[in-house]
């Protein structure tokens, strides 16, 4: 086997899997550590210690991208994909420099005549890739799933694929989105898109790109206990929605970070206290007690209404009750309630909109700084 250290171009640093890589340069999941364990391990019952296999033997060919004709190999997670080294080469500098390394005639690794390239980094990542060159990814009239969409995203970052990177994330801020006219809530059924609040941080922490991170922070908020007892379990996916592999959540795609759960917790105290503030009493604004005004209801100014009709309206209401999602409450105020029929002057409820609105704004302009996003 070849030293792959020094044959395969450093990944990103930010996407350098934590997990060990063994002498093979071949990332060490729990899986194929256990086994390992198990082979070398002396028997109980006094039996001959089998032989640890190699990771050569253990390696198998993907089903579906070994084309007879391709003219290199590359593994991933002990998975052999024959493949076309110019189609890659086309869409990647990192496979430019790594298919253009000289070809070393001690320790080479060939399987049928093809070189072997072992690279660090997950096969359902690097299925994506290939998928969205050589499958139907990019050409399926079914809407790529989260699952899909996050693993080419993940494997276009780290082999630097910059076409694809650029399409999944255009994909994902869709439903992810960072403009306040663009981000929604769903509060009438929030599990779809909630429940992968915590892994759209991971996968934009480990892309590097801050486009997902604010949604997906607000969302987060929906999620009880900030998600802390998720499993992957919990992230089965939508099977009207195209995937292009077996769905696979590992732990380390829910896992939050300490600075991203501080600032999750950070984010909670800001936008609740905010929502307290705004609906634990009415507006007092001057104009709404203007005397020289003529509000709707003879003899009463719009303030004394607000008085009377704000806490069933807006503090006891079902919504009010979401503490956590200042945004989606403001827009309540603005677009849901009738306050017109409910006494307020036209003028009145206008000026109290627009305030509405101006504070939605600036609350949105707040979650960057309390994350601190750089706008
Ligand atoms: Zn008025």
């Amino acid at each position: 086997m070849p030293e792959i250290s020094s044959t395969v171009p450093s990944p990103r640093e930010d996407t350098v899997p934590r997990k060990a890589v063994d002498e093979n340069g071949t990332a060490n999941t729990p899986g194929t550590l256990d086994r390992k364990r198990r082979t070398t391990s002396p028997s109980t019952n006094g039996s001959p210690v089998k032989r640890a296999k190699t990771a050569a033997e253990t390696r198998k060919k993907h089903d579906k991208f070994w084309f007879s004709d391709g003219n290199v190999i590359v593994c991933v997670e002990n998975y052999l994909f024959r493949i076309y080294c110019a189609l890659l080469q086309s869409k990647s500098p990192y496979f430019i420099e790594l298919f253009s390394q000289p070809d070393v005639e001690t320790n080479r690794d060939v399987v049928d005549g093809c070189r072997v390239f072992t690279l660090p980094g997950k096969k359902k990542h690097f299925t994506a890739l290939l998928d969205a060159i050589f499958g139907t990814l990019l050409l399926s009239e079914q809407t790529p799933s989260y699952f899909t969409l996050s693993c080419l995203l993940r494997a276009a970052h780290q082999w630097r694929f910059p076409a694809y990177e650029a399409w999944a994330l255009k994909h994902l801020e869709k439903e992810w989105p960072s403009a306040l006219d663009e981000y929604t809530v769903f509060p009438d059924d929030p599990e779809p898109l909630h429940k992968y609040a915590s892994s759209v941080i991971v996968l934009a922490r480990s892309c590097s790109t801050t486009a997902l991170i604010k949604a997906a922070f607000c969302r987060l908020m929906w999620q009880p206990s900030l998600d802390l007892s998720a499993t992957p379990d919990a992230l089965t996916s939508d099977a009207d929605h195209y995937n292009h592999d077996v769905v696979e959540w590992d732990r380390d795609d829910i896992t939050l970070t300490r600075e991203d759960l501080a600032k999750a917790i950070r984010l909670s105290e800001y936008i609740s206290g905010e929502w307290q503030a705004i609906s634990s009493k009415p507006p007092s604004h001057t104009f709404l007690s203007d005397k020289k005004v003529l509000h709707t209801v003879v003899g009463k100014s719009c303030d004394q209404i607000l008085k009377r009709i704000w806490h069933p309206l807006v503090t006891e209401s079902d919504f009010a009750a979401h503490t956590w999602d200042v945004i989606d409450n403001l827009r309540e105020l603005i677009q849901t309630i009738d306050w017109e029929g409910q006494g307020i002057c036209e003028t009145c409820a206008k000026k109290c909109r627009d305030i509405w609105e101006e504070t939605r704004v600036l609350i949105w302009k707040g979650i960057d700084e309390m994350l601190e996003i750089e706008t």
